[in-house]
C-alpha cells in the first residue's frame, strides 16, 4: 500500500524529471571541456602516430637505404618499395609508396627502420579529394619530412632514452 502511494507521489511530482534536471544542472555549471578545434587542439604525445614522413640527413642525403625492413614488417601490406644500386654501391629506393587506406598506423615501420628514415609525424588532420591521393609517394613523404624535420627530430630526442 505504502509502495503504491510512493509511486503515485513520485509520478505526481515528476520525480524522474527532477533527477534528470539535477544531472543537467550539475554539468551546466561544471567547467567546460569542449575544445574549439581547429583553433584549439588537445595535447599530443611525442609518440603520436600520424601521417608518415621520410627523413634526410643534415647534408640532404636520404636516410633510407632501401633495406625493405619496413615493407616486410608492415602487417597491412601498405608499403611498396622498389630499389636500385647506384654506381657508388649505395642502394636507394626508386619507389616508396604507402597506401593510407591500408595503413593501420601501428608504427611497426618506424620501429623496424635501422636509420630512422620512415617515421610517423604528429599530423592527423589531412584529407583526400581525388582517387589515388591516399598513396603517399616517396616525393610526398620526403616533402613532409623536410617540412617537419625540426619537430620530428625533437620528438625522437625525447624518445631516445626509451629506445
Ligand atoms: S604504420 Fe603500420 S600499417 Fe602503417 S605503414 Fe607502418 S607498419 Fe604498415
Ligand atoms: S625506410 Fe628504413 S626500414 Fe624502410 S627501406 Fe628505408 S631504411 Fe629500410
Amino acid at each position: 500500500m505504502k509502495t503504491g502511494l510512493n509511486h503515485y507521489l513520485k509520478t505526481f511530482i515528476l520525480w524522474e524529471l527532477l533527477i534528470g534536471l539535477k544531472l543537467t544542472g550539475r554539468y551546466f555549471f561544471a567547467k567546460k571541456i569542449t575544445v574549439q578545434y581547429p583553433e584549439e587542439k588537445t595535447p599530443q604525445s611525442y609518440r603520436f602516430r600520424g601521417l608518415h614522413a621520410l627523413r634526410r640527413y643534415d647534408n640532404g642525403e636520404e636516410r633510407c637505404i632501401a633495406c625493405k625492413l619496413c615493407e616486410a614488417v608492415c602487417p597491412a601490406l601498405a608499403i611498396t618499395i622498389e630499389s636500385e644500386v647506384h654506381d657508388d654501391g649505395s642502394r636507394r629506393t626508386t619507389r616508396y609508396d604507402i597506401d593510407l587506406f591500408k595503413c593501420i598506423f601501428c608504427g611497426f615501420c618506424e620501429e623496424a627502420c635501422p636509420v630512422d628514415s620512415i617515421v610517423e609525424t604528429r599530423i592527423f588532420d589531412y584529407h583526400f579529394e581525388k582517387r589515388g591521393e591516399q598513396i603517399m609517394t616517396k616525393e610526398k613523404l620526403l616533402a613532409i619530412g623536410d617540412q617537419h624535420e625540426a619537430q620530428i627530430a625533437a620528438d625522437r630526442e625525447l624518445d631516445a632514452p626509451y629506445r
